[in-house]
């Protein structure tokens, strides 16, 4: 599993890779049409041993996002988008069911 990068130098990371297509969404750019990029998507997505280089990642709007990710996790994307994961735990890193009690 790789580690990604967290903190500054994740942003600087995002930010440089987000660039490269001038903070537009490739695939909506393949199809002509200028959409705001969201998401820097893993291509191999590293949960299945992608790695964190900058050529395995695209920018993509949150539709295309979530279509590309419902692909490669089958119907995981729409359960995590009504903000619910596959066991049933909220996702929301506010929920008090995420809330740490130490
Ligand atoms: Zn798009």
């Amino acid at each position: 599993m790789v580690e990604r990068l967290r903190g500054s130098a994740g942003v600087a990371q995002r930010r440089r890779r987000l660039a490269r297509t001038h903070g537009l969404c490739e695939m909506c750019l393949a199809a002509g049409r200028p959409e705001i990029a969201t998401v820097v998507d893993h291509i191999v997505p590293l949960a299945l041993g992608g790695s964190d280089e900058d050529s395995n990642t695209r920018n993509l709007c949150g539709a295309h996002h979530l279509e590309v990710t419902a692909e490669q996790f089958g119907h995981r994307a729409p359960i995590k988008a009504r903000g619910v994961s596959r066991s049933g735990r909220p996702t929301a890193p506010d929920h008090p069911w995420n809330q740490r009690r130490d």
